[in-house]
Formats: C-alpha cells, structure tokens, sequence
C-alpha cells in the first residue's frame, strides 16, 4: 500500500468536501487530518471532527509554536491550517492520510513535503462549478462573489498538481482518488 501523504485540493465548491464524505464512509482506513480554523462552526459540525475551532488567539498560538504544517487565510477572512504532529504520526505508522485543503496551503506542503501525492480536483467546466456554488446556498452574494474571484485563479493553478481528477460524479472521482492512494476497492 502506497502511504504517502495525499492532498486533495481545487477551486471553491468543486466538491472537496463531498468526496470527502463519501471516502470517509466507504474507506474509513483513510485518516482524514481535522484542520484548526477560526472560522464559526456551521449547523451540524462537530468540534474536532470537521474541524478544531478555536478562536484568533488561539490559532496564533499554534503558528508561535510551530505547529502548523501549513495554514492561510481562505476568501479573505478565516483562517485555516493542518496541525502538522498527527500528519507526521500517521505517516509514520504508514496509515494513509488525506489532506482536504486550499491552494495556498497546498503550494505549502508542497514545499515542506515535496513526495506527498497533490490532487487537484476539477469542475466538469466553469458553468457547472458556478452553478454549483450559488445553488449551496450557505454563502451571501458577496461572500459567493468573492468565492468565484478565487476560484477563477484557483483553476489556473492546475498544472503545479501532480493529477487531475474531474468531480463528474462524486462515486468515480472519489474512487479515482482511491486508486491513486494505492488502496485496492473490493466491491
Ligand atoms: P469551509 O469553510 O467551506 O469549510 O472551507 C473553506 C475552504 O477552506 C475550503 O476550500 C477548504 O479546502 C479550505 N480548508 C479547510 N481546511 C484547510 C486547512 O487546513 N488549510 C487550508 N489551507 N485550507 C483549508
């Protein structure tokens, strides 16, 4: 089995997140990292599951102590980061990992931990992926504005990935994404 550490990144509402979940139930052998971020927790997130919230304070602290393995600011407002000690534990005890993260704090990995595997995760096409995030409904207009000026850049930067993988649907490309971690499906 192939247990380098993988990160899975793409353009605002390209699905990150729903591929996430779908791996999450059908292949609970991958470890998922659970970033800190300063951002409120929405309806239905569990502290420490979808993510450590913690307070600007807080956040700072972990970047004093060095223990962020990357982290940015993500549409201009919150910040988000990977706490680097339970990636290192995972990759040492050979549990495939995944990180589910940004283009910025991907660029980061990479430069910290040039081997890991960088997926970065396309829409069909442009359309779809704005289709996709106005029908969310969870963003205002402004906050969905600023979302696509992000994502427009956010897809140029497709060539600094090792593969492409196109979110056509959420079953395919999450077990494309399987495969190339190196772990065989059984059904
Ligand atoms: P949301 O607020 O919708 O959960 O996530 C917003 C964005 O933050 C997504 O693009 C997600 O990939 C990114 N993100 C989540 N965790 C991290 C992290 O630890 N580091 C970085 N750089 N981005 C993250």
């Amino acid at each position: 089995m192939n247990t380098r550490l993988t990160v899975l990144a793409g353009p605002t509402a390209v699905g990150k997140g729903t591929i996430s979940s779908y791996i999450r139930a059908h292949h609970p052998e991958i470890w998922f990292s659970v970033s800190a971020t300063t951002r409120p927790r929405r309806p239905g997130e569990i502290d420490g599951v979808h993510y450590h919230f913690v307070s600007d304070d807080e956040f700072d602290g972990l970047i004093a102590r060095d223990e962020m393995l990357e982290y940015a600011v993500v549409h201009g407002r919150h910040r988000y980061g990977t706490p680097a000690e339970p990636v290192r534990r995972r990759l040492t005890e050979g549990v495939p990992s995944l990180l589910e993260i940004d283009l910025q704090g991907a660029r980061q990995v990479k430069a910290k931990m040039p081997d890991a595997l960088f997926v970065f995760l396309a829409p069909p096409s442009w359309d779809e992926l704005v289709c996709r995030l106005t029908g969310r409904g969870t963003e205002s207009a402004e906050e969905q504005e600023r979302r696509l000026t992000t994502a427009r850049a956010e897809l140029a930067a497709e060539s600094e990935f090792d593969v492409t993988i196109v979110n056509d649907s959420v079953r395919t490309a999450a077990e494309e994404l399987i495969q190339l971690m190196g772990i065989s499906t059984l059904d």
